[in-house]
């Protein structure tokens, strides 16, 4: 499926307003081995936001703890919630609840959910994903969400076909619902590069399963591992590149390509790994340098999820707490 079955989809608009990517917004610095302060700057820069997000280690494979990016218009903010519909809480601390600063069109306020490795969910407590999913569903319309992104990892084991349709229960509340998803693969859900097509990943969220889907814009290779969804809110135009665990230089070569084909959207870009403890790790670094760096200010979101135990303080020196503390932080960064 290319760019021709998207442009006739029905999240196609036919005046779209006038993108602003070129951003006065403040540059914001992180460091190799620890952050600036979140308010340190730079003007005259472009920004790209870079989150890590996961839960894997809490409780029950992760205690169903997800994020809620809220975009709001009218004061050109991203706020970013934490929240667990299996504990019905939220994260109130300054890892968990913030805003991003991103210029918007509109008026409409509208969400993006992000799923964080759901790889234990789907192994032992599918409950929890399915109550994911519900919540979502359940809160569609009061939230106005229009997307949810999964980071990969959507197994535990990708031998294991019971794994995989937990997993596709759980997605299939948002499918039945009409809500659009994008998908990608950790490493927990493949073998190698050579059995794409012959993965269980690609059975269960291969492009073929998106045929109905007028936001899924296609894949590199055809096999689904790497690809695109878009959509659209008001003047607000988004393509959602989810990129496979450790993507091939062709595959982010696709990814740069799909970007440039697409210039009125704000990107956000969704892969496995690409932070660590201190940092962008090697595959993060590589994704920054092959894609992201070139892309600034198109690309202003990086989503990740795979690495256990990073601990951090926006403003204060990052630290690797292993396992007891939490396990999400962000980096505002970089360029
Ligand atoms: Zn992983």
């Amino acid at each position: 499926m290319g760019l021709k079955r998207y442009l006739v989809g029905v999240y196609a608009v036919a005046a779209w307003r006038k993108q602003r990517f070129i951003f006065l917004a403040v540059l914001l610095l992180v460091g190799v081995v620890g952050f600036a302060s979140f308010s340190q700057s730079v003007s005259g820069g472009l920004t790209v936001y870079q989150m890590l997000s996961d839960f894997q280690d809490q409780p029950n494979g992760g205690n169903g703890w997800l994020r809620i990016l809220t975009f709001k218009p009218n004061s050109d903010v991203v706020e970013v919630e934490t929240f667990s519909p299996f504990l019905n809480q939220f994260q109130d601390d300054a890892n968990s609840k913030f805003s991003l600063n991103y210029e918007l069109n509109g008026s409409q306020v509208f969400s993006v959910v992000v799923l964080p490795d759901t790889q234990y969910y789907s192994a032992y407590h599918p409950e929890i994903f399915m109550n994911q999913t519900r919540w979502i569903v359940e809160n569609r319309v009061e939230r106005n969400i229009v997307f949810v992104i999964h980071l990969g990892d959507i197994v535990d084991n990708f031998a294991d076909s019971t794994q995989w349709y937990n997993s596709k229960d759980a997605m299939n509340q948002l499918s039945y619902s009409g809500i659009p998803f994008s998908v990608l693969p950790g490493n927990h859900d493949f073998v190698g590069w050579e059995e794409n097509k012959l993965s269980r990943y690609f059975l269960v969220y291969g492009p073929q399963e998106f045929l109905n889907s007028a936001y899924y814009g296609g894949s590199f290779g055809g096999d689904g591992f790497n690809n695109f969804c878009k959509f659209a809110v008001e003047g607000n135009r988004f393509l959602v590149l989810s990129l496979q665990f450790n993507p091939s230089q062709a595959a982010l070569e696709w990814a740069n390509s799909v970007i440039e084909a697409n210039p009125d959207c704000n990107v956000v870009l969704a892969t496995h790994e690409y932070l660590g403890s201190s940092g962008r790790s090697a595959i993060g670094e590589r994704i920054w340098k092959t894609t992201v760096e070139s892309h600034a200010g198109q690309v202003q979101i990086v989503l990740c999820g795979h690495f256990n135990g990073e601990n951090s303080k926006v403003g204060g020196i990052i630290s690797y707490n292993s396992r007891e503390v939490l396990r999400i932080d962000r980096l505002p960064i970089d360029l």
